[in-house]
C-alpha cells in the first residue's frame, strides 16, 4: 500500500459530489453552502450564461439573514431599488391612490430588499464561480439511480456520476418531471398569467410604479431608476394556457388578444412586448408536492415549492430552502436522513408563505368590477396609514447555525457514494 492509498482510508470519507441543475437563485445559493461545507459542486444551466432579466424581486424576513450569512448583504443593499411611490390608476388612467410600496406589499422599511432578479442571480454567481464547476449551455438528459450514485447523461453527450443531484431548475423543472412525472399533478394554478419585459422609458417615470387595472386585467410600469423601465401585463385566465408556455409567439398573441382595445398606455406596451427580447411569460401558480426528494435526488426553490409571484416570496423561499437543504446535508451523513430533515424543517415555512394567497390571490388584481371598487376603497384608506406590518410568514423560520466552514482538498476525485468530506491534512 502506498502513502497515497492511505489517504483514501475509508475512515476518512471522501468529498461528496453534488450536481445542481439550474443557475438562477436557489442553484448558486445551494452551491455556495454545499461548497462551504466541503462538497464538490457542479452546476449545470441550460442557458449559455447566467440569465439576466426579470421583474425586481423581494428578499425579506428569514432570507435577509441567509444573505447576511453569505456575506452579500452589503452588495444587495447597494443593488436595492429604492422605489418611492406606487400609483394606482383606473381604466382611463386617472389616479385612484398613490402609496408607499411597503404599504401595499407589507414589509419592513429599511430592512427588506428589492433588487433586480438579474442582479441577485449575478451576485450569487460571482460568489461561487471560482469554487464551483459551472456547465453552461447544457442540461441533464437522463438520471439513473440504480448504481452507487446517480449516473447522469447530459444533452451534450457527456456522462458523469454524482453522489447526489438537486433540481434547482424552476417551476417547470425537468428534474421534477423525470422523477415524479408531469407538472400538472403538482401545479396549483391561481388563475392568472403574466408577461414581463423591458421597454424604453418615454414616460419620464423615476423610482416608481404605475399600476393600471380593470376587472381581470392589470398593467404596470416600473421605473427602476431614471431610465430602466419594466413593463408587466397580467390577466385572469380560468384555465392555464399550457400550449403557450413553451412558445413565445403564442404568448405574445395571447397577451395582445387579451389587452386589445384597453386604454392608458396599454397599446404602446403591447407594441413593445412584440419587440421585447427579454420577455418572461408564465402562469401564476404554485408547486405543491408531498415529497421533495426521491432516493439521491432532491428539489429546491421553485422546482419544489414555487409560491407564485402573487406572494412575492419566490426568491426568499429559494434562498432559505437552499440554506436549509445544505444545512441538513452538512449535519446528516446519510442523505436520506438529510432530505427528511430538510422537508421536516422547511415545509411549514413553505406552507405559510404559499398560504399568503389562499384567501386573496386577487387582492391586487380583482376580476370583477365590485371587487375592484372594494380594493380601490381599501387603497384610498391606506394613503393616510403607515406601512403595512411585515407578514409573519416572511420570518416564520428560525435558521439553525451554519456548521463551521470546512477547508477541503478536492484534488483527489472521490469514489462515488462516499458519505462525507475529507479535511485537508
Ligand atoms: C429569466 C428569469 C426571469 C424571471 N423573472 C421573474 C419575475 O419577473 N417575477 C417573478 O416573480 N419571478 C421571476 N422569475 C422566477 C424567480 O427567479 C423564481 O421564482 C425564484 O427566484 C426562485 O428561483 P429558482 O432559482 O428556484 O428558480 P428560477 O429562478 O426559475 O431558475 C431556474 C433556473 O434553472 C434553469 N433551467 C431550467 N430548466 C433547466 C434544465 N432542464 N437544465 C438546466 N437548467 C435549467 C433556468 O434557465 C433558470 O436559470 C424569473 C426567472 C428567470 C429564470
Amino acid at each position: 500500500m502506498t502513502p497515497t492509498d492511505l489517504s483514501l482510508d475509508v475512515s476518512t470519507p471522501a468529498t461528496r459530489t453534488v450536481l445542481i441543475s439550474g443557475a438562477s437563485i436557489s442553484g448558486p445559493a445551494l452551491a455556495y453552502w454545499l461548497h462551504r461545507s466541503g462538497c464538490a459542486v457542479t452546476v449545470v444551466e441550460k442557458a449559455g450564461t447566467p440569465r439576466d432579466g426579470g421583474y425586481p424581486i423581494d428578499v425579506r424576513g428569514t432570507a435577509i439573514e441567509v444573505v447576511r450569512r453569505m456575506g452579500i448583504l452589503p452588495r444587495l443593499r447597494d443593488a436595492h431599488i429604492d422605489s418611492r411611490r406606487c400609483t394606482f390608476l383606473d381604466a382611463d388612467g386617472s389616479e385612484v391612490a398613490s402609496l408607499s410600496p411597503s404599504a401595499v406589499a407589507g414589509g419592513v422599511e429599511g430592512q427588506d430588499l428589492e433588487v433586480r432578479r438579474g442582479d441577485l442571480a449575478a451576485i450569487l454567481h460571482a460568489l461561487v464561480r471560482d469554487d464551483v464547476e459551472f456547465l453552461f449551455g447544457d442540461s441533464i438528459d437522463t438520471l439513473d439511480q440504480s448504481g452507487q450514485g446517480v449516473d447522469v447523461t447530459f444533452r451534450s453527450g457527456r456522462r458523469r456520476t454524482f453522489d447526489l443531484v438537486v433540481g434547482a431548475d424552476g417551476m417547470h423543472s425537468a428534474t421534477r418531471e423525470s422523477l415524479f412525472g408531469p407538472e400538472e399533478q403538482f401545479h396549483r394554478y391561481l388563475g392568472y398569467c403574466f408577461a414581463i419585459f423591458t421597454m424604453p422609458n418615454t414616460f419620464g417615470l423615476s423610482h416608481e410604479v404605475m399600476m393600471w387595472n380593470t376587472p381581470g386585467k392589470a398593467a404596470a410600469l416600473y421605473a427602476v431608476g431614471d431610465d430602466e423601465l419594466h413593463a408587466f401585463l397580467t390577466f385572469h385566465q380560468p384555465e392555464p394556457p399550457f400550449h403557450a408556455l413553451r412558445h413565445p409567439e403564442a404568448q405574445r398573441d395571447l397577451v395582445a388578444t387579451v389587452f386589445a382595445g384597453a386604454g392608458w398606455e396599454i397599446p404602446g406596451m403591447v407594441k413593445a412586448l412584440r419587440d421585447a427580447a427579454d420577455l418572461f411569460f408564465d402562469t401564476a401558480g404554485q408547486i405543491r408536492m408531498p415529497h421533495w426528494s426521491s432516493s439521491r435526488v432532491a428539489l429546491v426553490g421553485d422546482a419544489a415549492y414555487a409560491p407564485s409571484f402573487l406572494t412575492g416570496q419566490g426568491s426568499s423561499l429559494a434562498l432559505v430552502g437552499a440554506y436549509m437543504l445544505a444545512h441538513a446535508l452538512a449535519t446528516n451523513r446519510d442523505h436520506t436522513a438529510a432530505f427528511a430533515a430538510y422537508e421536516r424543517d422547511v415545509r411549514e415555512f413553505v406552507a405559510m408563505n404559499q398560504a399568503l394567497v389562499d384567501n386573496g390571490a386577487a387582492t391586487l388584481f380583482p376580476t370583477t368590477a365590485r371587487a375592484l371598487e372594494r380594493r380601490d376603497t381599501v387603497l384610498r384608506g391606506l394613503v393616510t396609514l403607515p406601512s403595512a406590518p411585515a407578514r409573519p410568514a416572511h420570518s416564520a423560520l428560525a435558521l439553525p447555525e451554519a456548521p463551521p466552514a470546512q477547508d477541503y482538498d478536492r484534488r483527489s476525485v472521490p469514489p462515488s457514494g462516499a458519505a462525507w468530506a475529507r479535511p485537508v491534512r
